[in-house]
């Protein structure tokens, strides 16, 4: 692989911002200085530092995004800007894609990678991976409405939820929820509160899986899955 591609893959910059460093001398490989940005270097065997630094490449990238609003959480679209327009990466090797759909106005955790075979673990219906919402709800949630969603409710199409577990944090004309659900049915959230004659004004992920969303993360930002984040994930 070109050596200019690799280090901006692993988050050296762009390859503008690489070649930089290579012409400033910054780049090694095996103890010898390159500055060529179309050096091909052996990932696997060949050591390669930048300003002294190990620079190891990785196939997969996980990164935790806090979604804002207003942005589609798809890798192209015609209209509207994407999460991974977002992203500050060049993503000519990595390729990465959001792990399933929030909507354009949703906000929260979204986990973006290009690791296919954890996405379609964490996605498949089979796995019942656990995803819990904060949601603000126009109309008082009641416990009937916890019972009802442990139950499972029967959605606009027919489709009857698996059991759910709400839980009312606020009541009132307006109400503050949280909502753990198992399954990932498009507008799941939504349509549950619609078949008990609620609307959602707001909703945000807060937690897929093992994965919590970091409060410290501003709505746009992103950062890499932590070492203890993704092993809880594979
Ligand atoms: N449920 C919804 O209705 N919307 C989302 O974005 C996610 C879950």
């Amino acid at each position: 692989m070109r050596i200019d591609k690799m280090l901006s893959n692993i988050g050296h910059g762009s390859r503008k911002e690489v070649k930089k460093l290579l012409k400033d001398g910054a780049v090694q490989v095996n103890e010898k200085v390159v500055k060529d940005p179309g050096y091909h270097v052996d990932t696997e065997k060949d050591s390669i530092t930048v300003h002294g630094e190990e620079a190891q490449y990785r196939e997969f990238i996980y990164l935790m995004m806090n979604k804002p609003p207003g942005v589609i959480s798809a890798t192209e679209d015609d209209r509207d800007e994407t999460v991974i327009d977002l992203l500050e990466l060049d993503d000519s090797i990595f390729e990465p894609f959001p792990v399933g759909r929030l909507d354009k106005d949703t906000e929260g955790l979204l986990l973006i990678t290009n690791d296919g075979q954890l996405a379609h673990r964490l996605l498949s219906p089979k796995k019942h991976v656990p995803k819990t919402y904060f949601a603000v709800i126009e109309g008082e949630v009641t416990e009937e409405d916890i019972l009802a969603f442990k139950e499972g409710v029967v959605l606009d199409d027919g489709y009857e939820t698996k059991p759910a577990k709400l839980n009312i944090l606020k009541s009132g004309i307006r109400s503050d929820i949280e909502l753990t659900i198992t399954e990932g049915k498009f507008h799941q959230v939504k349509r549950m509160f619609q078949s008990v004659g609620k609307r959602v004004v707001y909703l945000q992920r807060l937690t897929m899986g093992p994965l919590s969303l970091d409060e410290s993360l501003e709505l746009g930002e992103y950062r890499e899955l932590t070492e203890e984040e993704l092993e809880a994930l594979m």
